[in-house]
Parts: structure tokens; C-alpha cells; sequence
């Protein structure tokens, strides 16, 4: 087993909260979707308590999210406990795109949980969603380029719990 940079979380999800994503993510199709999720740090992890869906605005809504920046800015202000984003991949795998990744450093510095999810069209009668957790983690590099230090994210695969 590759030893693991760092220290893995786990992300406890309730499945009640899971089924509203799930469910975000069909209501959504074709397009992707997007929401915030709430929540808090608990022993070895973090626990998402609460899913908000947040409408994408992106130009290309089939393959990209945007989060409506209105939206996305109530809740920086008014939700304390905002610690992740959640979005689709309708029709690949729920790991981070290219644009996933270049688009994160606007999201980076406020939250810790990354969620991707895709449908499951194998599970039999009841829609399921495949879902993967990342944890970002921030880094800062020096950019001899440039006077200063930078600060780069990448994310972390982290262990989802279903509670
Ligand atoms: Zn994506």
C-alpha cells in the first residue's frame, strides 16, 4: 500500500443528505449540478450536515458548473458553517476535471470538501450516485518567477462515511 502523504480524512455523510444530492444530480441532467455543503469538524474527519444546491451558471452547463456567484457569496456571509462544494459529472467519473482543477483556487481558501458525484445507472430500479470525497489541501510554493510566496491547492481523495 502507497504510503499516503499526510493525514487521510473521513467524511460522514448522512445518507438522508446523500438522497439530496442524488437527487439535485438527476433533476440537473442533462447539465451538471452544484451546491454547497455545511458543516463541521468531528472526531478523525468532518461531518456534512447540511446540502444546499446552488444554481450553475456556467456557459457550457453540460460539461462545466459555475456556482451563481450571488448565491455563492450569501453563502460565505451568511452560512458559518460552509465547508465544502458538491458538483456533477454526468457523464464521466467523479474525479476532478483539468478545468476542476484550475477553477479551484476560487473556491479553495474558503471550504475543505470537495464532492463529485455521477449517476449510477447499474444499481437496479433506485437511481444511485457514485460519490467521491477529496479533501483540498493548500501549499505553499515558492515561485522563483516571482517575489512572492504562491500558494497552490490540490485534492486529497478522502474516505466517505455514510451515517
Ligand atoms: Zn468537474
Amino acid at each position: 500500500m502507497a504510503a499516503l502523504h499526510g493525514q487521510q480524512n473521513t467524511f460522514f455523510i448522512s445518507s438522508s443528505i446523500e438522497q439530496e444530492m442524488s437527487k439535485h444530480m438527476y433533476n440537473s441532467l442533462p447539465q451538471e449540478a452544484c451546491g454547497v455543503v455545511l458543516g463541521e469538524a468531528a472526531a478523525g474527519g468532518i461531518r456534512i450536515s447540511r446540502f444546499q444546491p446552488i444554481r450553475n451558471v456556467a456557459p457550457n452547463p453540460l460539461h462545466h458548473f459555475s456556482l451563481d456567484e450571488a448565491e455563492w457569496i450569501r453563502c460565505i456571509f451568511n452560512e458559518s458553517q460552509l465547508i465544502g462544494i458538491f458538483h456533477s459529472h454526468p457523464h464521466t467519473n467523479p474525479v476532478p476535471s483539468d478545468q476542476d482543477l484550475i477553477a479551484l483556487p476560487a473556491y479553495a481558501g474558503l471550504i475543505q470538501v470537495y464532492l463529485i458525484g455521477t449517476p449510477d445507472w447499474t444499481s437496479g430500479s433506485e437511481p444511485q450516485m457514485h460519490l467521491n470525497g477529496y479533501q483540498i489541501q493548500a501549499n505553499i510554493v515558492d515561485d522563483p518567477s516571482k517575489e512572492n510566496q504562491q500558494k497552490c491547492y490540490n485534492l486529497q481523495p478522502a474516505q466517505l462515511r455514510m451515517t
